[in-house]
């Protein structure tokens, strides 16, 4: 037997931790916490030592397969399926075929960035993506701030004397649009050198606890935000010359602020008027401060507004772009700027063809789906891409969707399982796992306070006959006769000197884009620059820099001076609706928000036996003791929660962690069909049923669908006696 160790990076979150893979005869037997990465320095969370099960998982697809006139699906190869593909997408208009991309391609440089340039080639308004589900609002926002879509502003850890985290719980998440590996470490290090860690949300999360908690009723974000901001400006806190010098339109913030003193936010807040002057003052007052929201603060009724205020929080105060404050996000590839040299970091470049919302990043919200394929006309949805994701499962109108994918002339997958959406597919083919490809942290690590870079080879080859997606989308592109990543686009990104290869290959892609990024050796014009040859010899990463840059808005910022824009007629808009806003609702007098889980990672990890064992991993509704006791629901029995779009059914976990008036469930489960059996068994219910799909419900912004704060009620289903 020929037993090997090979040095990797996990690729299932943000912090991309450093693993060693044991690998047996080809096959990966281990994986375990790199010791040697200069920054996870050993450490790696439950999910990564985790993924060698679903590495060689026997539920996996490994062949592409095609469903049959039974309904059923059968091995086929892979020539015969890229045949027929290729054969019925020549008879479908090209604004008419369309891609979903789930959240793991994020991780992987070559699928995310082949899915887009498909997608581009094609000309079609079709594609969607988890963003929707997650956190477009925070580029729409950038994009109304900056200027900048691909802009991921965040939190200077290292350096903070004092960080606001709204709707976030970086003990679970590891910190999600932030790559800051051992975070816990460094969120300890803040409280060590006496800085302070502050925590709304309306759960006491992990992260609250071990820190000063301030809960807060769910979706108020905004009001808590401008109160701060009402203090800070009543009160002459503002960084008057940080104002001057950064931003352009202070005024219509300081019009909005007005408008909600914390006296008259106290009651949709639930926060006493009195805390939130004292929070405003410490922040304002504090050496350096930053703030950092996640999903809780992405998935509200005003997502881009919860983003633009959180960012407006440290400029105002002067922290924006300043050690220890609010950091403008830069990769080691200048993925922005290419992004937008090639036309893909677009914001309200154009308009849905229903419902008239705005594209981010080229996508549109995913809710949308469902009618677009249903829905007769010029450019409506015929074919169908869908790429590591789990729609059915993750938008808020999935029974409607499944039924509407039954519709479509083509539907092809690429995914590691058959799951509660391929299982509509003509087609599903089989796609590699992260342990199967080469790879770097392009997108992903851009927002880091420790720049740092890895060059990763495939640990093992592709199990089955799974192929890179990239290279699944070059073939279908190339036969159909689009040119996704061609010599034209390599043209707009190359010096005028590199000689240019027919096509690009992720490999001569990234190299090139990391040689001219800004730690790059510019082809031996900057001495100590790196390249892909320097970066093999260092297989567990270069840490590039103590501390990420500062003094980056004259290059961040692309609104004309390079000045932050604080009155964007649309954010201007969105902030005067917010005096409108009146939901309570009698018949569903509770609050619904989602949780994240240390052994689940969205939808697609539930198949794996060590992630799911143990008596406490059930599905549950955390639930306030008093809403249990007025709606006679017992800890540990059935609980329906309904909503006016839907109703599930799990078990309820009755704690104070909530508040009353809250209930928090996990999202991610309730899985209906497929071939992951240990997921399909794992119960649980799919919390997006309780969410609308009323297209007057999607955010405007940053089209976000509205999952976090839907009003619900809840009852006992078993008797309590029981
Ligand atoms: S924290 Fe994220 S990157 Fe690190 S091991 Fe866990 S899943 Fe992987």
């Amino acid at each position: 037997m020929t037993v090997e160790t090979k040095v990797t990076y996990c690729r299932i979150c943000e912090p991309l931790c450093g693993l060693v893979a044991t690998v047996e005869d080809g096959t990966v037997t281990r994986l375990r916490p790199d010791p040697d990465h200069p920054l996870s320095r050993g450490q790696a969370c439950p999910k990564g030592i985790a993924f060698v099960e679903i590495q060689n998982d026997p539920d996996r697809v490994l062949h592409p397969l095609r469903r049959n006139d039974q309904g059923e699906f059968e091995r086929v190869s892979w020539e015969s399926a890229l045949d027929d593909i290729v054969s019925r997408l020549r008879d479908i208009p090209r604004d008419s075929i369309g891609g979903y991309l789930g959240n793991p391609p994020a991780f992987s440089y070559s699928h995310a960035t082949w899915f887009a340039a498909f997608m581009r080639a094609l000309g079609t308004k079709h594609t969607y993506s988890a963003g929707s589900q997650d956190i477009n609002s925070r580029f729409a926002a950038s994009a109304l701030l900056y200027g900048s879509v691909t802009q991921l502003p965040f939190p200077d850890l290292p350096r903070t004397d004092f960080l606001l985290v709204l709707g976030a719980n970086p003990l679970v998440s590891h910190g999600s649009a932030l790559t800051a590996p051992r975070i816990k470490d460094q969120l300890g290090a803040i409280t060590k050198r006496g800085g302070r860690v502050v925590v709304v949300d309306p759960r006491r999360t992990e992260t609250a606890r071990a820190y000063e908690h301030l809960p807060v009723r769910p979706d108020s974000d905004a009001w808590l935000l401008l109160s701060m901001l009402h203090v800070i400006f009543a009160d002459g806190l503002a960084d008057e010359a940080a104002i001057r010098e950064q931003t352009v339109g202070v005024d219509a913030v300081r019009r909005a602020a007005a408008q909600h003193p914390p006296e008259e936010t106290e009651a949709r807040t639930g926060v006493p008027a009195d805390v939130v002057r004292r929070l405003a003052r410490d922040f304002a007052t504090a050496p350096r401060a930053t703030a950092y929201g996640r999903t809780g603060s992405c998935l509200g009724r005003h997502a881009t507004v919860v983003g633009a205020l959180i960012d407006v929080l440290a400029i105002v105060t002067g922290n924006l772009d300043r050690p220890g404050g609010t950091l403008f996000s830069r990769g080691v590839i200048p993925v922005e700027e290419l992004a937008e040299r090639v036309g893909l970091a677009t914001y309200a470049s154009d308009r849905s063809r229903l419902g008239g919302f705005v594209d981010v990043l080229g996508s549109y919200p995913a809710v949308l789906m469902a009618d677009e394929i249903t829905t007769p006309g010029e450019g409506q949805l015929r074919a169908l891409f869908v790429s590591a994701g789990n729609p059915v499962l993750s938008v808020p109108n999935g029974p409607r969707l499944a039924e509407a994918l039954t519709q479509l002339d083509l539907m092809v997958s690429l995914d590691l399982y058959v799951n509660d959406t391929n299982r509509y597919a003509d087609y599903i083919l089989p796609a590699t796992t992260w342990l199967e490809r080469e790879d770097f942290p392009m997108g992903v690590a851009s927002a880091a306070p420790t720049p740092f870079i890895q060059l990763t080879e495939a640990v093992v080859p592709p199990r089955g006959e799974a192929r890179q997606e990239w290279a699944v989308y070059d073939e279908i592109a190339t036969r159909i006769g689009v040119d996704p990543l061609g010599v034209g686009l390599l043209q707009k990104l190359a010096p005028v000197s590199t000689r240019l290869p027919v096509r690009a290959t992720p490999r001569f892609l990234f190299d090139l884009l990391l040689r001219l990024g800004p730690h790059g050796d510019r082809f031996g014009l900057r001495r100590g620059g790196i390249n892909a040859r320097k970066l093999r010899d260092r297989p567990h990463g270069v840490v590039l820099d103590e501390h990420a840059a500062t003094g980056l808005r004259k290059h961040a910022v692309r609104h004309r001076g390079h000045r932050v824009r604080l009155d964007a007629p649309a954010l201007v808009e969105e902030l005067a609706r917010l005096g409108d806003r009146h939901d309570d609702d009698p018949d569903f007098p509770l609050r619904l928000i989602g949780l994240r889980e240390l052994r689940s990672h969205n939808s697609w990890m539930h198949n794996s036996p060590t992630l799911m064992k143990g008596a406490g991993r059930k599905h549950q509704a955390r639930i306030n003791p008093v809403d249990a006791a007025v709606a006679g629901v017992v800890d540990g029995t059935v609980v329906r929660i309904r909503s006016r779009f839907g109703e599930i059914e799990t078990l309820a976990l009755v704690t104070d962690e909530v508040g009353p008036g809250t209930v928090a469930v996990p999202h991610g489960w309730g899985h209906e069909g497929g071939g992951w059996e240990l997921a399909n068994k794992s119960g649980g219910a799919n919390s997006n049923r309780l969410a609308s799909s009323a297209l007057d419900d999607v955010e405007r912004l940053g089209g976000m669908a509205h999952l976090n704060g839907i009003a619900v009620a809840i009852e006992a289903v078993e008797p309590a006696a029981l």
